[in-house]
């Protein structure tokens, strides 16, 4: 068959359906192009893996199964990338450390099992920082991503390698996962949508862990509609992880286009938008949006957050606690390569193989972690960091009383250069400053490529609402990406 490579790439996954049922193209013409992209932009460092020919083998059988009239699943020969912290049974997932080099996972994880089950075609893997640690992706041992729309910045972190995939038409959609802002930011520096949901909404089941009580999975996608369509079928109960909710997962792909009837209420934190580490036209262009939105009849509330300041220290106390005792079992014995010649003394050895395995950031966090833990500190650092979380949590429920929608932005800045930042962690950490505090409070966001900067980059809106309400997040993005997109 003909490439119909000027079909591609797809406006939605819904349009993609509708030539496969018409035969206007087939998977096999899909993963072609897909792969052709990724040929074409391997500068970029997005992806580190793809599994050509098994694509192409599984996108000739969707093809048979298709014409033989078999029904076709929810996601019929959609292409995915998926973070190389995601495990893909037999295939290699190493979260981008030297420590995993050459593993491969011997079970699917829960997402990849239901992805593959509604006929989903993998395609490869996606770069990310080290361990899901970082906001740049400059902290991968396979090296940085670059970001396409400059190649010398960074494509943020720590989904860089899924924003890129997608921005770069290297797969229709990918997996990221999402602990501090590792979905959103990349989307926001990328041009793309990013989406974590609730915590609990997605099962951690085969997510190599960083920080438990705040991972979750998200969605990379060029429009919210796939998004949607993606999250219905990898949401839900699963008995291999217990944090998972029961509540039933809506259909969010047909329920988004059913219109309501009133708008809902909106709100932003006064402190979020005055202050001061905020780039001015990120900060005018939120402003000005508010105005449109009032001027279009919605009711927008000005809220105060008085716990601004405490929540990037909040995030990096419990984060980093909890990440010391998950990367405990990464220690030459049951994972990653030993070191030679093999020390005799065990500690000696696990500390040899550890310090060999991993990179700069991830020992950093775990030394945190390990000292924020330790008897001394523990109460003035971790019993402290965990009351925060629990204020916070109290008092969004109350916000979730007065508004239906927080706004809020993704990040500081646009996508900064590659070396900017890497030397000083602290002013890293302190741009996690809009995306932390919806891990902390376990809620759902998104974040949405509505605005252009003079200097040429997008940037993002982040929306939130309260917990497992999807649905009215993804409603008001989809509608907001067609009414205000380039506003
Ligand atoms: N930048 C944050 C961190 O480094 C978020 C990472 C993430 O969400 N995985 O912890």
């Amino acid at each position: 068959m003909k490439l119909h490579s000027y079909l591609y790439p797809f406006a939605t996954i819904r349009d993609y359906h509708e030539s496969l049922l018409t035969n206007k193209t087939s998977c096999k013409d899909a993963v072609d192009y897909y792969l052709s992209q990724i040929r074409l932009h391997q500068g970029l460092n997005a992806l580190v893996h793809s599994f050509d020919d098994e694509a192409k083998q599984r996108a000739i059988q969707l093809d048979e199964q298709r014409k033989a009239g078999k029904a076709p699943g929810k996601l019929h020969g959609v292409v995915f990338t998926t973070k190389d912290v995601i495990a893909y049974k037999q295939h290699p997932v190493s979260a981008a450390s030297k420590i995993l080099k050459g593993f491969h996972s011997i079970y699917n994880s829960t997402a990849v099992e239901r992805l593959l089950a509604e006929d989903a075609i993998i395609i490869g893997t996606n770069n990310c920082d080290e361990f899901a640690m970082g906001s740049s992706n400059e902290n991968s041992s396979y090296g940085a991503v670059k970001n396409l729309i400059d190649q010398d910045r960074v494509p943020g972190g720590s989904s860089g390698g899924s924003a890129v995939a997608v921005q770069a038409n290297l797969c229709m959609v990918s997996l990221g996962s999402d602990t501090g802002g590792s979905v959103r930011q990349p989307a926001d520096f990328c041009g793309v949508v990013g989406m974590k949901p609730s915590y609990g909404r997605i099962s951690r089941h085969g997510l190599i862990a960083y920080g438990s009580s705040f991972d979750q999975i998200g969605v990379l996608a060029n429009n919210v509609e796939d998004v949607a369509l993606v999250l219905s079928v990898i949401a839900g109960a699963d008995d291999f992880d217990s944090t998972v909710s029961s509540l039933p997962v809506p259909d969010y792909s047909s329920a988004l286009h059913r219109t309501q009837s009133a708008k809902p209420v909106l709100g932003y934190f006064k402190q979020t938008l005055e202050h001061e580490g905020l780039d001015e036209e990120i900060r005018s262009s939120h402003f000005r949006f508010i105005n449109q939105l009032k001027k279009d009849g919605y009711e927008v509330k000005e809220l105060n957050f008085e716990l601004i300041d405490y929540i990037v220290p909040a995030y990096y106390i419990l984060t980093t606690a909890e990440a010391s005792s998950n990367l405990s079992r990464f220690d030459g014995v049951r994972y990653g390569p030993q070191s030679t010649p093999v020390k005799e003394e065990l500690t000696e050895f696990y500390s040899a193989n550890r310090s060999n395995g991993f990179g700069k950031e991830v020992q950093r966090r775990i030394m945190l972690g390990t000292f924020v833990l330790s008897a001394g500190y523990y109460d003035a650092y971790y019993t402290k960091a965990q009351q925060v979380r629990r204020k916070l949590y109290d008092e969004t429920k109350l916000v979730f009383n007065e508004v239906d929608v927080l706004l809020m932005p993704v990040s500081p800045s646009t996508a900064f250069k590659i070396g900017e930042k890497n030397s000083n962690p602290i002013e890293m950490y302190l741009a996690d400053i809009y995306t932390v505090y919806a891990n902390l409070v376990g809620i759902p966001a998104i974040s949405i490529p509505l605005f252009q900067h003079s200097n040429g980059l997008p940037f993002g809106l982040q929306l939130m609402t309260k917990h497992f309400d999807e649905l009215s997040l993804l409603r008001l993005s989809n509608d907001w990406m067609k009414t205000y997109k380039a506003v």
